[in-house]
């Protein structure tokens, strides 16, 4: 498995939604999900080895929750806290001490990016963090709005884009566009 980044201590490995549900089987699924875990895998023990900080991040709702299809949002039930569908996928290798972020926890909002509504961004910056590389699921969804939301807090910004699957693949184009115009790297 090549590792695709130089890792340093300012940099955080952010990744997203690597959930039951989001991956094939799951009530969201999209599809190659599972399929990126070996190279997510091989990228967070080179954070790790590194001494850059992982973080995985986890979309957490609770039951009847805002974005969900019988409450007049965008998306059938998924992902609803302690459930297996919420559970990281069994084989993604989080070690110990990699940082869980909880997202979308409240009944009436919805978030997609891995700073919003969960103080990431500032405790990032307390680490003295510099730069996030972003991978996991999905793209031009949950990763575009990490994506362009580090670029907002200041980070230097890279995607894996090899590590990373969208719900629609024709809006990748848009996405590439969206992340170049952004000032976010993207490795393919
Ligand atoms: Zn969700």
């Amino acid at each position: 498995m090549t590792i695709q980044v130089d890792y340093g201590s300012h940099d955080a490995l952010l990744v997203v939604d690597m959930q039951n549900d989001f991956c094939e089987g799951g009530a969201l699924a999209v599809e190659g999900g599972s399929a990126l875990v070996p190279g997510i895998n091989a990228e967070i023990d080179a954070a790790q080895a590194a001494g850059a900080l992982v973080v995985a991040t986890r979309d957490w709702h609770p039951v009847d929750h805002v974005s969900f299809t019988h409450r007049g949002g965008p998306w059938p039930v998924h992902c609803v806290q302690d459930t297996e569908g919420a559970a990281f996928h069994p084989d993604l290798a989080l070690p110990d001490d990699a940082i869980r972020v909880s997202k979308a926890t409240a009944f009436d909002a919805d978030a997609y990016s891995a700073f919003g509504g969960t103080g990431l961004g500032g405790y990032l910056k307390e680490k003295g963090i510099k730069r996030v590389i972003v991978c996991g699921l999905a793209l031009d969804v949950c990763v575009r709005a990490t994506v362009l939301e580090a670029r907002r807090e200041g980070f230097d910004t890279l995607l894996l884009e090899r590590l990373s699957a969208a719900v629609d693949s024709d809006a990748v184009t848009e996405c590439r566009q969206a992340f170049s115009d952004a000032g976010a790297e993207v490795r393919s």
